[in-house]
């Protein structure tokens, strides 16, 4: 309960009792009955009561159209969502707290009436009978990757537990020491594999691993090679990987399956984007992996998911783990699932209609003219006290993608005219978190930086700088 919802009121000391409303005359007001309508009657009431009990505490009367505003405002802040969208405008344009790609339009409108419909989601229009949730986007994975099969569940962590489980629970999944990773989030590999119930056979150095290492390694008890992509982090130096072509030869050689866990993985050669080159599907699949892994919301653009593409009996497999029923994705996202890799069949309009890859290949003329055209904007509406000038940034894909390369952009940045102390730029970054749509930049070179790679609609975002308060800087 925040007593600033309170309208501002001195106490009265000279009254021993201040004059509040009754419950029930706060009730009777015509403009509370809407609120009832809005909210229920047990709530109105409630906050009624702890407005009325802050006046008492406060010692402060209360006319009834005070109470009424306190009320309104209590619990329409109590209401209001706890998912707040936010201008991501940090320069990771997929950022995993900031909840990652967002969707193309079309992903969407088919989310939208997916949820609005019944849909057919486990069921054969042409047999009348049950079908496969997978079917919806079976077709079009194998297309996009040339793999045999595919599946999918809740994220790529899940298709990395359930692969590991299906392929090699109580055997070994031999890993080089290099490749042991931890994402964020308490993803750690070994534990991935522990809780998969699957032996951790580790193999070669954390710089060098070589092809005889796995060789050595594998006898009955193996169940698989795992191979993972270190999507976050890079070894340099002195130090060797096997290439996947050799690691799919020596799987085959021993009939053991290879797993190559791709993290972001990606369904095009981003390069023709100008974009770092980050492996495809599509070339693991075709150097001989027998099943990759990837998320659906990293460079893929599209929402929370993780597939496995390849092998058709190994594919089958992971379809009869009963781990496959409680890591299933709902009709939603299925729908949304569907409607962005559909996008990746027309190339030629894939960069304009997929919001990620539309942010990650924004050409820096055009960032520029943005930030040109908004400074003097922002300018404005800051005031006096602050300087915004446009400057140099370097976006980053994010979520562990390409990790040490950055895409040349142009942001705002924003600094306190008379002072730069940290406390002043933390202000500024926590006036930006409040706006009723929060803008979350980053704070660098003793300034807080808006990068505006991701800003498309700088019309709501100069409507919503408008209810800015910065407490006091501006007279200083
Ligand atoms: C991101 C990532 C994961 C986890 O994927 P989620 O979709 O976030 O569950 C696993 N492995 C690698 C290599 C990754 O980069």
């Amino acid at each position: 309960m925040a007593r600033s919802q309170l309208t501002a009121r001195s106490p009265d000391s000279d009254v021993k009792r201040p004059h509040l409303p009754s419950v029930d005359a706060v009730l009777r007001d015509d403009s509370v009955a809407l609120l009832v309508q809005k909210f229920g009657r047990v709530r109105t009431v409630d906050a009624i009561r702890q407005v009325i009990g802050i006046a008492r505490d406060d010692r402060c009367s209360l006319s009834i159209d005070d109470a009424v505003k306190s009320v309104a405002s209590m619990l329409e802040e109590a209401n209001a969502s706890k998912l707040k969208t936010v201008f991501n405008l940090t320069g990771t344009v997929l950022h995993t707290n900031l909840g990652r790609a967002q969707l193309a339009e079309e992903a969407i409108e088919a989310a939208v009436e997916a949820m609005r419909h019944a849909v057919a989601l486990e069921f054969d229009l042409g047999g009348g009978k049950r079908g496969e949730r997978d079917d919806v986007v079976r077709e079009l994975l194998c297309q996009l990757t040339g793999a045999e099969d595919a599946t999918l569940v809740n994220n790529n962590a899940a298709a990395v537990l359930i692969g590991l489980n299906t392929l090699a629970a109580d055997r070994g999944s031999i890993v080089s020491r290099g490749e042991l990773i931890e994402i964020g989030g308490a993803f750690r590999m070994p534990d991935i594999m522990a809780r998969a119930g699957t032996k951790l056979v580790e193999v070669g150095t954390t710089n060098r691993t070589h092809l005889r290492d796995y060789a050595n390694a594998i006898n009955s008890e193996t169940g698989l090679i795992l191979k993972v992509h270190t999507s976050n982090y890079r070894v340099e130096g002195f130090t060797k990987a096997v290439p996947t072509n050799e690691l799919a030869e020596l799987a085959r050689q021993n009939d053991i399956p290879l797993l190559d866990d791709l993290g972001s993985g990606t369904l095009v050669d981003l390069s023709i984007y100008g974009l770092p080159k980050e492996p495809t599907v599509a070339d693991a699949i075709a150097t001989g992996v027998d099943l990759v892994t990837f998320s659906g919301d990293k460079l893929l653009g599209g929402p929370q998911a993780g597939f496995i593409v390849g092998r058709k009996d190994l594919i089958a497999k992971i379809n009869q783990n009963p781990m496959k029923r409680a890591l299933r994705v709902d009709k939603i996202r299925l729908a949304a699932i569907e409607a962005t890799l559909r996008l990746y069949l027309n190339p030629d309009t894939l960069a304009e209609r997929l919001p990620t890859l539309r942010a990650l290949s924004r050409p820096v003329e055009e960032i520029e003219n943005l930030a040109t055209l908004l400074a003097p904007k922002v300018g404005n509406i800051l005031s006096d006290g602050f300087s915004v000038d446009v400057t140099n940034c370097a976006s980053q894909v994010g979520s562990g993608a390409v990790p040490l390369e950055t895409m040349p952009s142009k942001g705002l940045a924003i600094r306190p005219v008379n002072s730069s102390s940290g406390g002043e730029i933390d202000a500024l970054s926590l006036a930006f978190r409040a706006l009723p749509m929060p803008v979350i930049g980053r704070i660098a070179d003793q300034a807080f930086i808006l990068d505006l790679r991701c800003l498309e609609n700088e019309s709501a975002f100069l409507a919503n700088l408008e209810f800015l308060q910065l407490g006091g800087q501006n007279s200083a």
